[in-house]
């Protein structure tokens, strides 16, 4: 009887999709998913598991679960991850209790993950909405990444270099955003997830990712 009443309840519940966030490093999506949730009330981050070390300032937890390499090897093994990628040299995953959580609560669950993992989400639960996030120029992606303080500059090189392979993947995705000024920002996202933004890719989209790649790649040659 128990069972019953509460799958009626999910019945009557709304359906609230995944929402992906992916983009290159600096752009903004960290601080756009945390923006979106501190706003939102149907909405929940998605706290993901890497092997990569923490940041000054980041905590377990909180910012990610930090596990070592065979941690993150059982809970594959386990079938406890979502999905999973090496991003930067590092392991990153989805434990699938974020995402059982969220449905259970009739809530969006906000993942902020790299695009080979928002393809695997997009396997998995098709309904996931995809959005790719833009810088709205290089330069201003390059100062971001400097301002946060956060990489060597041969990280930095590192990063861009992944940035380029993202940006082969844009195209992929349901949505592309610019992340300008970030109240519109997590306006355009919080229309996405009420279904009130329809348009997906359009040119300028497009054209935007070109910018974006014709700038990165003079970068590296210049350096
Ligand atoms: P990502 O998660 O994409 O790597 P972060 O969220 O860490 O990027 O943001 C990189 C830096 O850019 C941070 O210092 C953040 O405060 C800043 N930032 C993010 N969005 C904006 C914005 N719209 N305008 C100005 N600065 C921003
Ligand atoms: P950072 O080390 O800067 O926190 O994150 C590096 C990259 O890993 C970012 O693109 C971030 O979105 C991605 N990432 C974070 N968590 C996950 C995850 O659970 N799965 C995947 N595939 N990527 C993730």
């Amino acid at each position: 009887r128990r069972a019953y009443s509460r799958t009626s309840r999910k019945r009557r519940m709304k359906r609230a999709d995944p929402i992906v966030l992916s983009a290159p490093s600096g752009t903004g999506k960290t601080t756009l998913a945390h923006r979106l949730i501190e706003e939102s009330d149907n909405c929940v981050f998605s706290l993901s598991i890497t092997t990569r070390t923490p940041r000054q300032g980041e905590q377990h937890g909180l910012d990610y679960f930090f596990v070592d390499g065979d941690r993150f090897d059982q809970m594959i093994e386990s079938g406890d991850l979502a999905e999973w990628a090496y991003v930067h040299g590092g392991r990153y995953g989805t434990p699938k209790k974020a995402l059982n959580d969220a449905a259970d609560l009739g809530q969006h669950v906000v993942l902020d993950i790299d695009v080979q993992g928002a393809l695997q989400i997009r396997d998995a639960i098709p309904d996931a909405k995809l959005i790719f996030v833009l810088p709205p120029s290089v330069d201003v992606l390059l100062e971001r990444l400097r301002i946060r303080g956060t990489e060597e500059s041969e990280v930095l090189g590192l990063r861009l270099r992944s940035a380029l392979e993202e940006l082969e993947v844009a195209l992929d995705f349901d949505y592309i955003i610019i992340n300008e000024h970030l109240s519109d920002c997590v306006q355009e996202i919080r229309d996405i997830i009420e279904g009130k933004e329809t348009v997906g890719l359009n040119s300028e989209a497009i054209e935007s990712i070109e910018v974006c790649r014709a700038g990165i790649t003079s970068i590296l040659e210049r350096d």
